[in-house]
């Protein structure tokens, strides 16, 4: 069991490590934003790191995230929840109340029922496209080929707030190259934030312009293997 104490470490080494990058390859201090992620954790464990300040958090089951956010929400104000993991069509009406922005867009059909509901209900959660910059079968995002067109059909036919993108390196290849091919997506169609980094990486990522680093394991400890399906 981690110790209040050790989030609350874990968080500000993490923080002066993320703004020490920043200064040293010409970014300003701040302008690099930490993602806590919190799967698996339970609510108490989340709690230590609301109490030592952080706000920004990560998830990746929209399920779980429904049995311990809405509690820690109505304790902790200003909390903003990044949805990390795939999100299912049946799931979206119940994830637009709940996340603050939805980081795995990835596929057409997603696109239009994310437009649907937004449209019915009024809830409008930032969005970043998830880019299968390895192009690997088993993972979800777009493929970089893809994209240029993808992001067109996002805003001009389903007019969704796309805001930046999304990757997940393939496990054992040098993530740098992928986090320079995000970048360049997005710069060539305008988007501003850049999702890329995690406890092994994040300083890599915010070499190459990451404006937000997801972060889990560095904060509250390594998590059990996920259970077989
Ligand atoms: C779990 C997860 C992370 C955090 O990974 P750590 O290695 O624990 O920092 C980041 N992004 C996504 C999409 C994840 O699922």
């Amino acid at each position: 069991m981690t110790s209040p104490l050790n989030i609350s470490k874990n968080l500000k080494t993490i923080l002066q490590t993320i703004d020490n990058k920043a200064l040293e390859v010409g970014r300003k201090e701040g302008e690099v934003n930490l993602i806590a992620v919190s799967k698996v954790k339970p609510a108490e464990v989340i709690a230590q790191a609301l109490q030592a300040g952080q706000r920004i958090f990560g998830e990746n089951r929209v399920q779980e995230s429904l049995e311990k956010w809405p509690g820690l929400k109505n304790k902790f104000d200003g909390v903003e929840l990044h949805l990390i993991g795939p999100l299912q069509t049946n799931k979206v009406k119940e994830a637009l109340p709940l996340f603050d922005v939805i980081e795995t867009v990835d596929r057409l059909k997603l696109a239009r029922f994310l437009a649907r509901e937004m449209d019915a209900t009024g809830y409008s959660p930032d969005c970043l496209i998830q880019v299968n910059t390895g192009e690997e079968p088993q993972k979800t995002g777009v493929l970089p080929d893809d994209l240029d067109d993808f992001v067109k059909s996002c805003l001009e036919e389903y007019q969704l707030p796309i805001k930046g993108l999304m990757c997940i390196p393939p496990v054992g290849e040098e993530p740098a190259l992928h986090f320079a091919l995000l970048r360049e997506m997005a710069r060539r169609n305008g988007l501003q934030t850049l999702s890329m980094g995690m406890s092994g990486d994040y300083e890599t990522a915010i070499e190459l312009g990451a404006t937000h680093v997801r972060v889990g394991s560095a904060i509250f400890g390594e998590r059990p293997p996920p259970k077989p399906a």
